[in-house]
């Protein structure tokens, strides 16, 4: 196992810049995953920790050793892919055995009781005889794993492994791939547009935008503490509101937005600055309720009406309608009124 850096990396492509400057430090045996939009240099990223790309500038260093010239085959490491790759003339086990081609199986053990002990790691034990055409998407993506694992490689990358993949699929196959590794604990390096799956399995993540890392931090951190806009509006639903300062004092920023004052966490903005703030559909709180609860009052309110509903089962999210903006709240109950007092606390919002 190893730690993977790249340090100011740049990638061109004829003159094109697909990834701008990257630097990333991912701790050895940690699951790091690079999330971001269509385009914006995550699959780069990937292919260039791989060895499948060279950087145009930069280093990118396993161990602190500089590998930025080395080959994907000397670089020790274990590649599953979209679109399963599997070799169709091969069964599950010769697919898995593959994978020790040019390595030797760890210590003590043959090829045999390697492939069954993977097959076994994921969830494919007694299927070893049949061709991956007799198999689903998720299974085919088992093998593929399982083949990445086989030689025990140092770091793991995995580039959108479960696009391909239904629903419920996905999210078996994510939490297969989360126990593994933490089994394992094979630094792994993992690429998806689903910004819900990488907050599931991260212990860390890079949102990237335009060829840049926009933010390096926990799931909680990059959900609870956006440092930008797009990261605030990228991971999951979020209202931002753009305002002016009023006051700005020791304990709180006061922001006007339309006729509305709302508190908000200190911050050095000064009195007349535009500023940006966000706060999350969940933090927002049915006002009678909140205040009854605990005797005293929301400093926050709006008065929004409710425009649409989505029941999503363990809750329902409201879209709203606030001073000409839309306002996206979340409920355990479907409101009976189309007019909703809603309230949210000074700590609930993030200046941007
Ligand atoms: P997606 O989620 O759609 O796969 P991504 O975030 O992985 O996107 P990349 O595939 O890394 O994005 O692409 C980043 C940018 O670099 C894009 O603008 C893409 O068009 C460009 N790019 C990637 N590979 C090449 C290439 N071989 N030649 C030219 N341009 C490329």
């Amino acid at each position: 196992m190893v730690d993977l850096e790249l340090d100011a990396v740049r990638k061109s492509y004829g003159g094109a810049a697909a990834l701008s400057e990257v630097s990333l430090s991912i701790r050895d045996g940690e699951f790091f995953t690079l999330v971001g939009p269509s385009g914006c240099g995550k699959t780069t990223t990937l292919r260039l920790v791989a060895g499948l790309e060279t950087p145009t500038d930069g280093v990118v260093r396993f161990g602190g050793e500089n590998v930025s010239d080395t080959p994907t085959e000397d670089r020790d490491v274990g590649l599953v892919f979209q679109n399963y790759a599997l070799f169709p003339h091969m069964n599950v086990r010769e697919n898995v055995a593959y994978g020790l081609k040019f390595r030797e199986p760890p210590a003590g053990a043959t090829v045999e009781e390697r492939v069954s002990d993977l097959l076994s790691m994921v969830d494919l034990a007694g299927m070893g005889g049949r061709d991956p055409d007799e198999l689903s998407g998720g299974q085919q993506q088992r093998v593929a794993l399982a083949r990445a694992l086989a030689p025990e490689p140092r770091v793991l990358l995995l580039d959108e492994p479960m696009s391909a993949l239904d629903a419920r699929l996905r999210e078996q196959l994510r939490r297969s791939v989360k126990e593994i590794q933490q089994t394992l604990g094979v630094t792994t390096l993992y690429v998806t547009h689903d910004q819900e799956e990488a907050l599931a399995v991260s212990d860390r993540v890079a949102v990237m935008n335009g060829g840049r890392v926009e933010q390096v931090g926990t799931p909680q951190d990059v959900y609870h503490r956006p440092e930008t806009e797009f990261v605030a509006t990228f991971v999951g639903d979020n209202n931002v509101f753009e305002g002016e300062v009023v006051a700005s004092r020791d304990e709180s920023t006061v922001v006007r937005v339309a006729d509305a004052r709302f508190e908000l966490p200190p911050s050095a903005a000064s009195t007349g600055d535009s500023v940006r703030f966000c706060v999350r559909p969940e933090q927002f709180s049915a006002v009678e309720a909140a205040s009854g609860a605990s005797g005293a009052a929301t400093p926050n309110r709006l008065t929004v009406e409710v425009e649409t509903t989505e029941f999503l089962g363990e809750a329902t999210r409201l879209y709203c309608r606030w001073a000409g903006r839309r306002v996206v709240a979340r409920r355990q109950t479907v409101p009976e009124a189309d007019r909703l007092e809603l309230g949210f606390e000074p700590a609930a919002a993030t200046l941007l």
